[in-house]
């Protein structure tokens, strides 16, 4: 897919159209939609009101009008019908979006990939070994996305066969619960009373899953869907990883039992791992809130926290009052943006 890039000009007169278009929409006659697939060159989308409640499940395929770019998978739209083909449509605009996850890239923007996420999970697995380094990189982007994170703890029904492995996870569950993240426990093995725990956080929202490869991430979204037809992929015993079929982001509606409002997870390839590069200094200190909490004693505001006079988080680092784990991730992240201010 071949991208074009707009000037400002360009821009500045797609969003009055855009606009324009938006607050004509009564008149003109288009509909709303959630964008569910997205595919490259077409969209697929399922109706939904102006309220964002979707109406019916039914797929319809659509094309982009003109230079409307970035459209991702979460997004809302206004759209045509198709005058021959009624499972097909035309995009006209994109709508405001409450959030929107991008993936960044080294010497390039960040390349959106899913929009109105409320949360981003991060699953972990005691196979293979959790690095507490990649679970801190996905908190600290996640919180420069202004998007929550809960924490899922999967595979726990093979805990009792080893006992090391069951501490090491029970520690890391702990460190995070004290500095005030959410934690599950969940098996997409076993049907556990945890499991429950878990539903209700994704519960009337839409949720994204992210960590390392082989935590079990398809595993679980599979599980979350009850329709055979839309899972996602296939899983290869032969070499133990979870095989993509696709590449492309997908939004799968959840029906969780309760829901006032249509539950959802996106999957993506695109967003299971992510870079910090496009992060200064401060951005990772707001990430990591024992570290911001020290950061705000420093008595110089411009303190650069690298060991000058009166620095609270260069002294509470050295008397061992953060957790090593945690002063090794931002250590490890600090000397990766170094030349950054
Ligand atoms: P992904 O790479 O994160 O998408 O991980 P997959 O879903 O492909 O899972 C990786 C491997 O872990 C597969 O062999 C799965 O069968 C296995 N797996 C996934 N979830 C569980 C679980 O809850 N318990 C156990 N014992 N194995 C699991
Ligand atoms: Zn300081």
């Amino acid at each position: 897919m071949s991208k074009q890039k707009l000037n400002k000009q360009q821009k500045n007169r797609i969003f009055k159209l855009q606009n324009s278009i938006v607050n004509n929409y009564k008149a003109t006659n288009l509909n709303h939609g959630l964008v569910i697939n997205h595919f490259g060159e077409f969209i697929e989308l399922i109706k939904t009101d102006s309220d964002r409640n979707i109406l019916s499940q039914k797929k319809i395929r659509c094309h982009l009008r003109g230079k409307i770019t970035d459209i991702v998978c979460g997004d809302f739209v206004l759209w045509q019908d198709s005058i021959d083909d009624e499972n097909n449509g035309v995009i006209e605009a994109l709508l405001d979006r409450n959030s929107l996850l991008s993936r960044p890239r080294p010497y390039q923007d960040p390349k959106p990939v899913a929009a109105n996420i409320d949360q981003i999970i991060i699953v972990i697995s005691p196979v293979p070994e959790p690095i507490t380094n990649l679970i801190d990189r996905f908190l600290i982007a996640a919180k420069d996305a202004s998007i929550n994170t809960a924490i899922i703890i999967n595979k726990i029904d093979i805990f009792d066969n080893n006992r090391k492995q069951k501490e090491e996870l029970k520690e890391i569950e702990l460190l995070y619960i004290s500095l005030g993240y959410k934690v599950f426990l969940y098996s997409s093995y076993k049907k556990i009373k945890e499991n429950q725990n878990f539903l209700n956080i994704l519960k009337n929202k839409t949720s994204i899953l992210v960590g390392q490869s082989g935590v079990g991430k398809s595993s679980i979204i599979n599980n979350l869907i009850k329709d055979e037809k839309s899972r996602v992929s296939n899983i290869s015993s032969s070499n133990k990883k979870g095989c993509h079929t696709t590449t492309s982001t997908m939004l799968h509606q959840l029906d969780i039992s309760g829901q006032q409002k249509k539950s959802a997870i996106i999957d993506s390839p695109g967003i299971r791992e992510f870079g910090l590069w496009h992060l200064n200094k401060k951005n990772i200190i707001d990430g990591l809130p024992e570290f911001k909490e020290e950061s705000l004693k420093c008595k110089f505001r411009d303190c650069n926290h690298e060991g000058s006079f009166g620095c609270a988080l260069h002294e509470a680092i050295e008397k061992g009052k953060i957790n090593p784990s945690r002063v090794r991730s931002y250590k490890h992240i600090m000397s990766s943006i170094k030349n950054k201010d």
